[in-house]
């Protein structure tokens, strides 16, 4: 994005990536594949449980996993191809190798086959992204210890898996296996899943998950994991009694406790950049680092870690190099989990909003109670809007149900033009569809004025 932005804008570009495919973790080994994966095992999940209902009958339906990851990484082949299309149409030099300052314009490029070059430059942009944070006693193995990187090339249903952490990777990548029919044992340090989010929102989705038969083990720490060849041990003590254990013996451990900055071997001790505590490089609000003409974006700089938060970085980074005045409101990128229900979230939570004493309504509105979500058997689920008490501002939207992941665009567009409550309960929404959850909910909090409630 940041690239293809800078060549629009005039730029003479180069884009630098050590592996020999363009499009990062999202493309390869992130939120592409993963959807791949989700589609899939939506689809057999369904197939498996509701076609029944639907008058539909099967006979020997099962699982070719094999078959299932040859799709998603067709799926990758795609998209990275495109990516590279772009480059191409954009005129942007792409050159492969591991990139690392020399000086604050010369970049090194050190190639697979040991070539190393050298280039000039009068400004950087690093986006070196994140990568799975994977702690020493955790024995990650990459066979049976795992991160998602490995989870997305497992090639047989694996009987059982352990996944330390409630968090976005390990919901939906839980999903995908307990879909295919893996024993899933999720441990969650915290109180709930999805500590981030809305805790409505993290209500519905374990009530959800629960029935897909995911486990959940909440106020749990894992303390050990054993590889062997077959197998992993894994132990978590109980937070509030650490004399309680619980103990499995299963086909994968999976690690998904977060993703750390990833800027090893980038010379950034030659340029006096000092990346903070958590690894992550600092910026200013034109997200230049210490170092003018060093800017940085996306998963290696302070904020959430998502695809689309980084592609606006990139395009602001470009625009402010060209001088310029872009924008970007933090507090309108939406976060998404991929299950079924989807999760998707605007804005504050009720949580933040009680934390800063700011006066609110609330308007919810069930799934369950729309004709569309009858039809489809996708009843689980809820709408929340949060709007200012007084002004009727919007200020949070949530959603847990089918489809919740381009729903919350409308909640994008609203806040981003500041609507009330008021405005949203009164724009027409398509019947039957599952955006009625969305008007209804404006509605319940304009003033307890839902219809089918
Ligand atoms: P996360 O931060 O979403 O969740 C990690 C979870 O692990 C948290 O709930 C945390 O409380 C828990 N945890 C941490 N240490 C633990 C421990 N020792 N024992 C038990 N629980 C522990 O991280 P993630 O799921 O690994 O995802 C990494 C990043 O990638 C996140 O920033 C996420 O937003 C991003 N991502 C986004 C999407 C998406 O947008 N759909 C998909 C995948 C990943």
């Amino acid at each position: 994005m940041a690239a293809i932005r800078c060549a629009q804008l005039g730029f003479k570009t180069a884009l630098i990536e050590r592996y020999p495919v363009l499009g990062g973790t999202c493309l390869n080994v992130g939120c592409i594949p993963s959807k791949a994966l989700l589609d899939s095992s939506e689809h057999y999940h369904n197939a498996h449980e509701k076609f029944k209902t639907h008058g539909i009958d099967l006979k020997d339906l099962k699982v070719n996993m094999p078959q299932m990851i040859k799709r998603k990484s067709e799926v990758v082949l795609e998209n990275t191809k495109g990516i590279e299309f772009l480059m191409k149409k954009n005129k942007i030099d792409v050159l492969h190798g591991h990139a690392s300052f020399v000086t604050k314009n010369r970049i090194k490029i050190a190639a697979a086959n040991n070539v190393t070059d050298e280039i000039e430059t009068e400004r950087v942009i690093i986006a070196t992204g994140s990568k799975p944070i994977a702690p020493a006693n955790f024995n990650y193995d990459k066979k049976r210890v795992i991160t998602s990187t490995e989870a997305l090339n497992i090639e047989k249903v694996p009987g059982s898996m352990v996944i330390i952490g409630g968090g976005v990777i390990g919901l939906e990548l839980g999903s995908v296996y307990a879909r295919l029919g893996t024993e899933v044992h999720v441990v969650e340090y915290m109180d709930r899943i999805l500590p981030t989010m809305d805790s409505d929102c993290s209500r519905e989705m374990m009530k959800s998950l629960k029935n897909l038969g995911i486990q959940f083990h909440l106020r749990h720490a894992v303390t050990e994991v054993t590889p062997s060849k077959t197998k992993a041990k894994v132990v978590a003590k109980s937070r509030d009694d650490e004399s309680k254990t619980l103990s499995w013996d299963v086909d994968y451990c999976l690690i998904a406790i977060g993703r750390r900055p990833y800027t090893d071997n980038l010379g950034l001790e030659n340029v006096g950049i000092t990346p903070d505590e958590k690894g992550r490089i600092p910026v200013n609000g034109h997200l230049e680092t210490s170092v003018p003409g060093i800017y940085a974006i996306g998963d290696v700089i302070q904020g959430a870690m998502l695809a689309h938060k980084a592609e606006e970085e990139g395009v602001f980074v470009a625009e402010v190099m060209a001088g310029q005045k872009p924008h970007i409101n933090y507090n309108l990128i939406p976060g998404v989990v991929y299950t079924w229900p989807e999760v998707a979230s605007v804005g504050y939570t009720e949580e933040q909003l009680k934390e800063a004493g700011t006066p609110y309504k609330v308007g919810k509105f069930p799934f369950r109670a729309l004709g569309r979500a009858r039809a489809s058997m996708d009843l689980d689920g809820m709408a929340k809007i949060l709007a200012h008490k007084d002004t009727d501002e919007i200020l949070g939207v949530h959603i847990v149900g089918a489809r919740a992941a381009d729903l919350i665009a409308e909640g994008v567009a609203l806040m981003e033009f500041r609507a009330s409550a008021e405005d949203a309960a009164r724009m027409s929404h398509a019947h039957p569809t599952y955006a009625e959850a969305f008007k209804e909910a404006a509605l319940a909090a304009t003033g307890n004025r839902a219809i089918h409630s």
